[in-house]
């Protein structure tokens, strides 16, 4: 099944964050920045908050930060039941520093060892599955100790 961004927009999103999802399809981990004041906004919005602009640009950035939060899923909830194989699982909320500290959040992958607030992640953008639910998607792993 091919993802559909209209789709997207009448599930419930209002479309500022296409970029976000065609860009990660490309590979590219991009977030936007107001071209009037350069305010990094994430979640994505049409307007910035900060200077009223309508303009922004969709930035390339390393996918690296730190963990700001995150949670273990241990039930294989109804909706999201692709992953319920996956069941105990990590969900990351990331910082990302060369984006005004925008948080990203994705799956953890590979080991827990190191897990806690403030430990540096790396995103690992894959590519539309079943399980992500046709959405392309980033999943967080923890570097070795910074
Ligand atoms: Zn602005």
């Amino acid at each position: 099944m091919q993802f559909s961004y209209e789709q997207h927009r009448i599930i419930g999103g209002i479309g500022a964050d296409d970029e976000y999802w065609r860009a990660l399809e490309q590979g590219e981990f991009k977030l936007p920045r107001c071209s009037g004041c350069g305010q990094w906004t994430w979640p994505a919005h049409y307007r910035c908050g900060v200077c009223g602009s309508w303009e922004f640009v969709w930035t390339p950035l390393e996918p690296v930060g730190t963990v700001y939060a995150w949670t273990r899923t241990c039930y294989a909830f109804e909706r999201v039941k692709e992953r319920a194989a996956d069941v105990p699982y990590v969900t990351v909320l990331a910082e990302i520093p060369a984006a005004g500290n925008a948080r990203v959040m994705g799956i953890l992958q590979g080991s827990e060892e190191n897990l806690r607030i403030g430990a540096a992640v790396r995103g690992l953008i894959l590519p539309p599955s079943e399980k992500s639910k046709h959405y392309p998607s980033i999943q967080w792993t923890l570097e070795a100790h910074r």
